[in-house]
């Protein structure tokens, strides 16, 4: 069974091909500048390659060349698009109306749409995406939606709900929903798999930590708190993101600096985080090249994650009543070993123990790399938010026949 991920934003359609008998990839790529010019660079599984400027005025020109790319010339894998059995698409914002992977329907697209407000950079641009994808794909092939906030969606009320006045709730959906609840399902359940038990039976802190990161609480297979919060901007700092602060003080710079709502959401959003606070980069690699260096403000970014990580961990260790395990994935949390190892230092009262020669150097790999005698287990995992898709996109359409 051949499936098709798709990852869609305003400018973009990144899509992966995957083969879902080995589950390895066939053909991957990205369909770029979309609006402006266009781009399109496809890869193939045996290293043929197209990397051409195109002509993509919206989503539907991309897919037109997807497909072109996909079904003909020297990197092509397909015959026809007939023997592509479903395609898969993520969608960061499901809010309370998508708990679950869905199948697709024209209700469905209209449903992801109308709440662009909720999640405005993503939403609308998936919308166009599937409403592209349904115009020229065969009709015949079953399309799925996967929701990035889903996995959050068993949060308990006293974790999702904000102390705003109800009305904030009910008339305009103002919640805690999480993100990246792709990559923490999928991890999880990999860790548990390496363990050898039963996800029902654990306590995770899965620590999602790339440009943008996220730290949830996993107790039993199920999301019970997350850092993330109405948007992705809550939590730990990140990148170009603030992640929590007061309130108070948003109101107080916006007037200091004279920014309206959605000039402050563009300083919080892209000119805060590793970039705001070091001045230098929202790239955690140049952070650490600078920090060795003994830049102050590099050293202090560097220093506040590491920090937040530990309280988080800390705390989802106190609500869940105890933990086994902790686990690192994304970009910084699958490659920076000196990340893992500052955060996991001086965690013994809480039973976490690193094994530093394993951890050292150690990038990218599924690896346990606690020490034998830590009661609580630390891992590595690198994620796959593309392969949980297109799992997820199988099981319904195998469950539909
Ligand atoms: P992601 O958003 O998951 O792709 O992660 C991007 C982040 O991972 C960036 O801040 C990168 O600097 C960081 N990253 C990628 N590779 C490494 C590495 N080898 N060592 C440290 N950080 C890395």
């Amino acid at each position: 069974m051949k499936i098709l991920v798709i990852n869609a934003g305003s400018s973009s359609l990144k899509y992966q091909l995957l083969d879902m008998d080995d589950e390895s990839v066939i053909a991957k790529g990205n369909c770029d500048r979309i609006g402006i010019d266009g781009h399109i660079k496809h890869t193939t599984f045996d290293g043929r390659t197209v990397d051409v400027d195109c002509t993509f005025p919206t989503h539907t020109e991309a897919f037109e060349k997807l497909v072109d790319v996909l079904t003909k010339g020297d990197a092509s894998v397909l015959k026809s698009m007939d023997e592509i059995s479903a395609v898969g698409h993520r969608i960061v914002q499901g809010a309370e109306v998508f708990d679950r992977t869905t199948l697709v329907t024209d209700e469905v697209i209209k449903q992801i749409d109308d709440l662009a407000e909720l999640a405005p950079v993503h939403n609308h641009p998936h919308a166009l995406a599937l409403w592209a994808c349904k115009k020229v794909i065969p009709e015949t092939t079953p399309q799925v939606v996967v929701f990035d906030t889903a996995f959050h969606q068993t949060m308990p009320e006293k974790a999702f709900m904000y102390g705003l006045p109800y009305e904030c709730y009910e008339k305009f959906h103002v919640r805690k929903y999480g993100f990246h609840g792709t990559s923490h399902r999928f991890v999880s359940q990999a860790l548990a798999d390496a363990m050898g038990k039963d996800i029902k039976d654990l306590k995770i802190v899965s620590c999602h930590l790339g440009n943008g990161s996220s730290i949830t609480a996993v107790e039993g297979g199920k999301s019970i708190d997350t850092s993330m919060g109405f948007t992705p901007l809550d939590g730990v700092i990140m990148g170009t993101r603030c992640g929590a602060i007061d309130a108070s003080a948003v109101t107080f710079v916006a007037s200091k600096l004279g920014l309206s709502p959605s000039e402050m959401s563009d300083y919080l959003n892209k000119k805060s985080g590793f970039l705001g606070v070091s001045g230098i980069s929202s790239d955690n690699r140049d952070l650490s090249a600078a920090a060795h260096e003994g830049d102050k403000r590099a050293i202090l970014a560097g220093e506040m994650l590491r920090y937040e990580i530990k309280k988080y961990i800390g705390s989802y260790a106190a609500v869940m009543n105890g933990l086994d395990a902790v686990l690192f994935t994304g970009g910084i949390g699958e490659n920076s070993d000196d990340l893992r190892a500052d955060v996991c230092r001086d965690m013994e009262y809480l039973g976490i123990k690193l094994d530093e020669k394993v951890n050292e150097g150690m990038r990218g790999k599924l690896m346990k790399i606690s020490a034998p005698d830590s009661k609580v287990e630390v891992w590595v995992v690198p994620t796959n938010e593309e392969l949980l898709i297109a799992r997820d996109t199988k099981a319904l359409v195998e469950s539909m026949k």
